[in-house]
């Protein structure tokens, strides 16, 4: 098959890449390098099935595909802060044009959304049927509100004009090529850890979140995308820690004689997050396999060869969920 990765030069896409380029597909990867670099996908560079296109879908574009995996957007409250009206862009006019691709050539389309869709939820854990609470005026809006919009158009794509949709609610990824600037708790933790430097815990460290390890989330990806079933279908580990236990775990793992800061907890910053994935279980015979303590590993050892810095990393094998 011919498969567009929109957004394929960052994290996840770079990695569903390396995926899809093993099982035999033709890949084009289409980026911007906004958060995405050349360097997560230079070993297909030069491959005959492999094509590498910077553009950046708020414009259109004419290709030729069988299926659209659409990524392309910032994922760290960081980055897509930094220009928050080119985020909605992004995910309204980008995904805008990404259907009409889909709709004009008959490719089956999913899209990235996020558990972000579910605000600072008041269901525990979430499912798919939960609509949410979203503040739509905050600093995270541009991102929430952006990937609602982007499921309304993708399921109103799907009724005006039958295009073939898979909508994946994608909850906290982690591991290789995060950025060392992400911004995100994991990659914070480690890079901080591995520099010595402390370890910035928000608020009290109290608020949970679940991590789910990318080669587990690609290849939830990979099921959705060639099921039977729209969805929104919830994929991330239902594994929950505080921020608090992962800092600790992070610490001992990297570097017990690290501290710990504490620092004010960031406008409209989710008290809990962990998936319901009952359906991704049923449906999709999907669930991840990665515990944290060696997805951990595997991260920390990335970044420390990144970074060039010596050492090995232990198994942390006592950490656990709340
Ligand atoms: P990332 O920032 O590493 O990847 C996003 C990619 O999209 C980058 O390569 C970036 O350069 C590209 N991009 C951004 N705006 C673009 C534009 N206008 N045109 C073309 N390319 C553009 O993030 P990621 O963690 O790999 O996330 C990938 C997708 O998964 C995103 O849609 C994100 O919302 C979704 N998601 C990620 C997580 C997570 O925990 N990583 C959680 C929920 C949802
Ligand atoms: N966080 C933290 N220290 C950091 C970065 C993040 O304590 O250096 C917290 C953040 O406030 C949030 C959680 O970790 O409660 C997860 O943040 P992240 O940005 O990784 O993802 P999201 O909030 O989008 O789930």
């Amino acid at each position: 098959m011919r498969i567009l990765v929109t957004g394929g030069a960052g994290f996840i896409g770079s990695h569903l890449i390396d995926r899809l380029m093993t099982e035999g597909h033709e890949v084009i990867c289409l980026d911007n390098f906004y958060t995405g670099r050349k360097q997560n996908v230079m070993k297909w560079i030069g491959h005959p099935y492999f094509e590498l296109i910077r553009h950046d879908i708020t414009e259109p574009i004419r290709l030729e595909v069988d299926q659209i995996y659409h990524l392309a957007c910032p994922a760290s409250p960081v980055h897509y802060q930094y220009n928050p009206v080119k985020t909605i862009k992004t995910n309204v006019i980008g995904t805008l044009h990404m259907l009409g691709l889909a709709k004009r050539v008959k490719a089956r389309f999913l899209l990235a959304s996020t558990s972000e869709v579910y605000g600072d939820p008041e269901i525990h854990p979430q499912a798919e049927e939960y609509w949410g609470n979203v503040n739509s005026i905050g600093i995270r809006s541009c991102y929430d509100e952006g990937k609602r919009v982007a499921e309304t158009l993708a399921f109103d794509y799907h009724r005006q004009n039958d295009v073939d949709i898979r909508v994946a609610r994608i909850f906290n990824t982690y591991g290789p090529r995060m950025l060392e600037n992400d911004g995100r708790v994991i990659s914070n933790f480690i890079v901080q850890a591995l520099k010595g430097i402390p370890l910035t815990v928000y608020g009290t460290g109290s608020q949970t979140r679940s991590f789910c390890y990318v080669s587990d989330l690609v290849d939830g990806l990979i099921r959705l995308m060639n099921g039977a079933h729209s969805g929104p279908v919830n994929l991330g580990n239902p594994d929950e820690y505080t921020i608090l236990q992962l800092a600790q775990t992070v610490q001992e793992m990297v570097n017990p004689d690290v501290d710990l800061r504490f620092e004010p907890l960031p406008q409209d910053d989710p008290r809990r997050r962990r998936p319901d994935i009952t359906r991704a279980k049923k449906l999709l015979d999907w669930q991840p396999i990665v515990p944290l303590a060696e997805g951990l590993r595997l991260t920390i050892e990335d970044f420390r060869t990144r970074l060039g810095i010596p050492g090995t990393t232990p198994s942390g094998d006592r950490v656990a969920s709340v």
